[in-house]
């Protein structure tokens, strides 16, 4: 995306992160250290999305994540991987409701 396209964006509102179920919680559950092995990976994520599954504004976050060059960590429950499967069946639903992708 230019430059200019993300200057053009609305600045995006960080209020709903006050009700997060995350404020607190140690920020490596959510964002791994580098070099993590997929095992340990695999146990931080599950404990991540334990975290959102509660979460009250979960789908704020997931659609920040959305809108945003957001590559890393777990938002809304959704890891990198899942996070972009998810943003290209967004795509694919737009595309075929004929929105033009953003
Ligand atoms: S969905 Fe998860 S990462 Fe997002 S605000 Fe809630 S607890 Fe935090």
């Amino acid at each position: 995306m230019s430059i200019r396209r993300q200057l053009d964006r609305p600045r995006p509102s960080w209020a709903w992160q006050d009700d997060a179920a995350c404020r607190g919680e140690d920020l490596v559950l959510f964002f791994g250290p580098d070099g993590e092995r997929p095992p340990e990976r695999d146990v931080r994520e599950r404990k991540a999305k334990a975290i959102c599954s509660q979460c009250p504004v979960r789908n704020e976050c997931v659609d920040y994540a959305m809108s945003r060059p957001e590559k890393y960590g777990t938002w809304g429950g959704l890891n990198e991987d899942e996070r972009a499967s998810e943003r290209r069946r967004r795509m694919r639903r737009a595309a075929s409701a004929g929105i033009p992708a953003a």
